[in-house]
Order: structure tokens, then sequence, then C-alpha cells
């Protein structure tokens, strides 16, 4: 899809790129590029460089250091925050619970973390899903009963992402378990993942990867300072956190790269008549593909258009659905143009087998996540039915 921009957003863009091209770490570029997972530190040096530019947290409040921005603006950045290479800030603090903070929190508990979490001091992680409660998340059972000024939790969380590197997790606790709903006894609370009785184990994903955990509380005391908000209203900010986090993966950039990648390819891949690139159903799937990716891109940019006063958008999962749909087709199609290369899944350089053809098996796992969390697709297919199409 081709924008016109005006000669502001143009001279806006240059100096976006001018600072991301000068004052971001190489070293975490570099990893970026390479298509792999950047580990801790290097998501804190980002973040830090991004933090010193002033750049970390454009959608906060301004006063807390978010940008006032035109929706065009947030969209040029985040276009060149993946031209650039740069690695995500830490999305569990900045993107979904800040956001909380600012609209729910006492001012004292905004001075405590919104500059700790723009600047990287501390790294969180998200403590909503149980053993038993994932999509029907109401049925959570992690319990946190009074004592004093403190909470004592028990209970577990599970696929904990990052909680292996966190120092902080934001959770949601039952607080009243004869609430006459269940949405009604639960609560919003963060944890230091230092304090005694936490505990961490981890889970090994189908790609071999470490990424979420289970993680333990054992009689954890939690000073009672460390609520969110009202006890007992914690489904609200839940309901708050969860429309931002559907809303969050809006820029086809990285679709257009992964076709892009694929017909590059495709036209070095010989068949008895050409290549796979001059192959007329290789070619109608391509299309299928352009096709969906510049309506997903259309839509996104319509949302943004209709999100200025920050308030979550149920569109949010049309987005969540459609990006992640396509997220997934996309390791599929760069599979089937690596053939019979994609099944060297660990690349041990001598096989003559390129580095992106044995990525592709691991990417197309690793992705099969992305329909399941944040909600799974049957669920924004739900919330799509009753809060859009009122059905
Ligand atoms: C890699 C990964 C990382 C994650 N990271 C985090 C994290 O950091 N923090 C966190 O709190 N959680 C995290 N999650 C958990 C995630 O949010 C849940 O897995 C998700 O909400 C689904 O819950 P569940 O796994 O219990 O599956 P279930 O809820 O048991 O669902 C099983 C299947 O039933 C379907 N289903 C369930 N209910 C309905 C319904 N009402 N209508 C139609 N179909 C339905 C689902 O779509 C799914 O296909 C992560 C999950 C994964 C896989």
């Amino acid at each position: 899809m081709s924008l016109i921009y005006t000669p502001e957003e143009e001279a806006f863009r240059a100096e976006v790129r001018t600072f991301l091209q000068n004052e971001y770490p190489e070293e975490v570029k570099e990893v970026i590029r390479a298509g792999k997972r950047p580990n801790r530190e290097q998501m804190i040096a980002g973040q830090k460089a991004l933090a010193k530019g002033g750049y970390a947290a454009p959608k906060w409040p301004v006063e807390w250091g978010g940008k006032d921005w035109t929706p065009m603006q947030s969209f040029i950045f985040s276009d060149e925050v993946l031209e650039n290479d740069i690695a995500p800030t830490n999305g569990f603090g900045i993107g979904l619970l800040a956001p909380v903070i600012t609209e729910f929190a006492t001012q004292e508990q905004k001075e405590r973390f919104l500059p700790a979490i723009y600047n990287a001091d501390q790294y969180w992680c998200q403590g909503f899903s149980e053993p038993e409660a994932g999509s029907d998340l109401a049925s959570l059972r992690t319990r946190a009963v009074r004592d004093g000024d403190n909470y004592i939790v028990n209970g577990q969380k599970m696929w904990t992402t990052e909680a292996h590197h966190a120092d902080w997790i934001f959770m949601l606790v039952r607080t009243d378990p004869n609430a006459p709903k269940r949405q009604m006894g639960i609560s919003f609370l963060l944890i230091d993942m230092k304090t005694p009785g936490v505990s961490v184990r981890k889970i090994r994903l189908m790609d071999g990867e470490h990424e979420v955990n289970e993680v333990f509380f054992d009689n954890v005391v939690v000073p009672a300072e460390n609520l969110i908000g009202e006890e007992n209203k914690g489904w609200t900010y839940a309901k708050f956190l969860l429309g931002n986090e559907r809303g969050g993966m809006s820029n086809a950039k990285p679709f257009w790269r992964r076709l892009a990648v694929a017909k590059k390819e495709a036209a070095k891949v010989q068949l008895e008549n050409g290549t796979l690139m001059d192959d007329i159903l290789f070619r109608a799937r391509l299309a299928e593909l352009e096709t969906k990716i510049t309506a997903f891109e259309e839509t996104a940019l319509r949302l943004k258009g209709t999100s200025a006063d920050g308030a979550p958008n149920p569109g949010g999962s049309v987005i969540k659905l459609r990006g992640t749909e396509l997220m997934q087709e996309l390791t599929a199609l760069l599979i089937d143009v690596a053939g019979p290369n994609a099944r060297v899944f660990e690349n041990d350089g001598l096989s003559g087998v390129e580095a992106w053809q044995s990525a592709t098996v691991h990417t197309y796992l690793n992705t099969r996540k992305v329909t399941i969390f944040g909600g799974s697709s049957e669920v924004q297919r739900s919330i799509i039915a009753s809060a859009i199409l009122g059905l």
C-alpha cells in the first residue's frame, strides 16, 4: 500500500530514523537482524537507549514520558522501529501494565512504578493464566488473603512468559471466593519476584525454546500498598489491559518482509518449467496473501484513526485474529519455499542449507502460540460477534 506523507510527517520520519540509526546499540540490532530473541540484558540495553531519547513509551501520557503524536506519527514511528531492527521493549511493563497504572493507580504508585518501567529498571511479566484458567480467566484460584498491612498469596500461575527474567509480576488474584459473581472477587496485585515463596519452573515449548514458565506462590507476603485500584475490582482493570494487548500488533511490515523473502527465494527454486515464481498456483497463493495483508494494513490504520482517546477498541480483536492468522500463513509459506531444506532443523553449517531455510520450521512451530495467547482465536471471534456485530 502506498501512502502520501505530508512534509511534516517526512521530517518526523527523518528525525526518528536519525535517532534510531545513531543512538541505539548496534549489538542489539544484530540480534534482531539475525532473527534471534534478544536476552534480558540486550532488551534492557535497547530500552534504556530508547528511554534516553524519550522514545521508550510513545503511547503513554505526556506527563509520564509519552508523546502527543498523531495516529500517523505513531504509525511512522513503529514503521521505523521495524525498519531499523529495534528490539521490542518490555511489553508487559510498557504496553500492558503501565496503561492500567496511569488509569487506575494512586499518584504514589504512579511515581513508584512508571519511571522504573520506562527506564527498564524493572522487567515485568504477566500472571493471569492458571492451570484451570485460560480462556475462562474468571475461574482463577490463586488466593490473596488480607493479613494486616499485607496479603498472603498462595497458588500457581501458568504459561508466564519471561517469568525467569522478570523482576516483578502483575497478577490477578482471588480476594473474595464468596463473591456473587466470580468476576467480582478478583483483585490486581503487583509482586516482587524476589519475595520469599515465589518460585519459577520452566516449560519448554515445542520449538525447544524456554520462553514460558509456571510460577508458584507459597505463603508469599505482599504489601497491601501493591494493590492496584480497589480490592475485588481487578476484573475491570484486567479487561482494560486485555483490550490493549489485542490491539497491540497492528503493523504489517513484518508480513511484507516475510512475503518479500518468499518471493526472492522462490525465484531461485528451479522447477521443470521455470522457477517456483512462475508457478501459477504459487502466484495465486502470493496474490491472496498480498490482498489479505493489504486489507489488514488498511484496517489497522483505520482503527488507529478511531482510537485517539486511548480507550481499548473491540476492533483490537479483529487485528489480533487476522494478524496472528497471517503470521502463521506466512511461516507456512516460507517452509514450502525452503522445500526439503526446511527439514534441517538444527543447522550444522555442513549441509549446504541456508540459515533462513533451517529457521523456517523453528519459526513455524514458535508461531503456533500466537493464536492462543492474549485470548485464543475462538475467544476473539466471540468478542467480534458480540461487541462489534451485536450478535
Ligand atoms: C506461548 C504462550 C505464552 C503465554 N504467555 C502468557 C503470559 O505471559 N501470561 C499469562 O497470563 N498467560 C499467558 N499465556 C496463556 C494464554 O493466555 C492462554 O493459553 C490462553 O488464554 C488459552 O487458555 P488455555 O491455554 O487455558 O486454553 P483453554 O482456555 O483451555 O482453551 C482450549 C481450547 O478451547 C477453546 N475455547 C475455550 N473457551 C472457548 C469458548 N468459550 N468458545 C470457543 N472456544 C473456546 C480455545 O480457543 C482453545 O482452542 C501464554 C500462552 C502461550 C501458549
